[in-house]
């Protein structure tokens, strides 16, 4: 069933209910979009209108609301070519889903009416139609499979109008999206509430900022042959009124409210303030912090953070900034490479974090000056299990050879983790096997307890963690 065809079946009868919905169609005309060949946003709401009108309240219908996952990424990556060529890939699949006519609603966005008396398990029926959309497309003689969201709603379920469904699938995709995307969520009273808690939680967000609510907590990192502490990462804690909030709540809400720029300047002079700390107690480990595209963004990022070093006498080389490959696909690249440049000038070291959890283009590792690549700990997590993920690990360190960079795998649970990573000639790790991320003080008792082991002092306390590789650690 071709969009067109469902569009006149509902447009047919010449009595005052054709005429008025041949008038909210406005009159037929219908510009199609030259990419995908569907209508635009302009044909959508009338044509949903319409089709309310003609349900009269009764019939089923709903309203799916479908995009793609870091477009932007895949832009920036394969050239907006292949955009492109996937949007018009989307644009044909959704012309014969036959499940009802399609729409481009905006860039990426596509909406779908779904008529529900002809599709029982609507839900079931979209599910099943974003899997196809999900590709392989073939761009440029790869095969590029995306990851494709969507939001439904129903009617007169969760909106009578047709602004409310639109919200309403709308808010759903939304939903889709912060639970990771790649899936289908169907509207819910609870999301809406889900964005005043989202409301509550900016409020409270903002007096932290302002009251300096935060403290950081550090997680060494260790060198996977001999045991050494080779740095300590800083991870920005909010011990709440009613119980923690944890980094992945409020980091995005920061993000988007633009209060990341307060956070991020707390955790710059923290980081610096213990690194000095670290220093003065001959403790040589440099600390790495946490930094988000939206800070690099600004023009003054590079001279608070060379500020900060100097406050605090701490030499560049002891600090790191963990960085993602979300940098890459800002908009506002001229700010971030300007600070880049000059933060690499002082001496400041640059990580790229969570390594393979995007698209991870090859050129990115050229384009940083990282010394170090973290992989993300999706990719620990099947070590010893999966021989894909092992492949992989042994493939990423042997790229790291090639662009002469340090591996450092992320989340290591398991001792079969940490055979595997080390059998694959990874570098460094970090994860609860060796230790928690940790407040200052505990940090400071946990390092100078393993110089004093490492010295082999007598009458020192053991090593908090004096089950990590000791056969290694004893051959240091
Ligand atoms: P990340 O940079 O990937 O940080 C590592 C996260 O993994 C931390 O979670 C850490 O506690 C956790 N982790 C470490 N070892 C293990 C392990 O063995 N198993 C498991 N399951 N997890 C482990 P955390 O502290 O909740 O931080 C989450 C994310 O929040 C961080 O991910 C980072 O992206 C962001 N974040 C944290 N602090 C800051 C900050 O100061 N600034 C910015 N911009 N982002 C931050
Ligand atoms: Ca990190
Ligand atoms: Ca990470």
């Amino acid at each position: 069933m071709s969009g067109r065809h469902d569009r006149r079946e509902t447009g047919r009868g010449s009595g005052l209910l054709g005429r008025v919905l041949r008038v909210l169609r406005g009159g037929g005309s219908d510009p199609r979009d030259p990419l995908t060949g569907l209508p635009g946003h302009a044909a959508f709401v009338p044509e949903l209108r319409a089709r309310l009108l003609a349900a009269r309240g009764e019939v089923p219908l709903a309203v799916a609301v479908l995009d793609v996952d870091r477009l932007r990424e895949v832009n920036a990556v394969f050239g907006y070519e292949a955009g492109d060529r996937i949007l018009a890939g989307l644009g044909r699949l959704l012309r014969g889903c036959g499940l009802g006519p399609a729409f481009r609603i905006s860039g990426d966005r596509f909406a779908l009416l779904v008529d529900g008396a002809a599709h029982g398990d609507v839900a079931a029926a979209v599910e099943e139609l974003r899997l196809r959309l999900c590709g392989p497309f073939v761009v440029a003689g790869v095969e590029l499979e995306v990851q494709v969201s969507a939001g439904l709603a129903l009617h007169p379920l969760h909106g009578r109008d047709a602004d409310r469904l639109l919200r309403a699938a709308e808010l759903a995709l939304d939903a889709a999206k912060t639970r990771g995307g790649s899936r289908t969520v169907v509207f819910e009273p609870e999301i809406d509430h889900g964005l005043s808690r989202r409301k509550r939680l900016e409020a409270a967000l903002r007096r932290a900022v302002r009251e300096r609510a935060f403290t950081l907590h550090f997680q060494p990192q260790f060198e996977l042959a001999g045991g050494t502490v080779v740095g300590v990462e800083a991870l920005v804690r909010w011990p709440a009124e009613d119980g923690a909030v944890p980094p992945s709540d409020f980091v995005p809400v920061a993000e988007s409210t633009g209060l990341i720029r307060a956070l991020g300047a707390f955790v710059v002079e923290e980081g610096c303030r213990v690194a000095a700390r670290l220093l003065r107690e001959g403790l040589l480990v440099p600390v790495s912090l946490n930094v988000s595209p939206a800070q690099l963004r600004r023009p003054e990022m590079a001279e608070q953070v060379e500020r900060a070093l100097a406050r605090h006498r701490v030499p560049a080389e002891m600090l790191e900034l963990e960085v993602t490959e979300g940098l890459f696909v800002d908009p506002q690249q001229v700010h971030i490479r300007r600070n880049l440049l000059r933060l690499h000038e002082l001496g400041v070291r640059f990580a790229l974090d969570d390594f393979g959890s995007g698209y991870s283009a090859l050129a990115y590792l050229k384009n940083l000056p990282a010394a170090r690549i973290k992989v993300d700990r999706s990719f620990v997590a099947g070590l010893g299990r999966d021989r894909a993920d092992e492949a992989l690990l042994a493939a990423i360190v042997e790229l790291g050879r090639v662009f002469g960079k340090r591996i450092l795998a992320e989340g290591v649970e398991t001792e079969e983790q940490r055979r595997v990573l080390a059998a694959v000639g990874c570098d460094e790790a970090q994860g609860y096997l060796f230790a928690r991320p940790m407040p200052e003080e505990e940090l400071l008792a946990f390092l100078a307890a393993r110089r004093r082991a490492a010295r082999g002092d007598v009458g020192g306390e053991p090593p908090p963690s004096a089950d990590f590789p000791r056969s290694a650690a004893s051959s240091t």
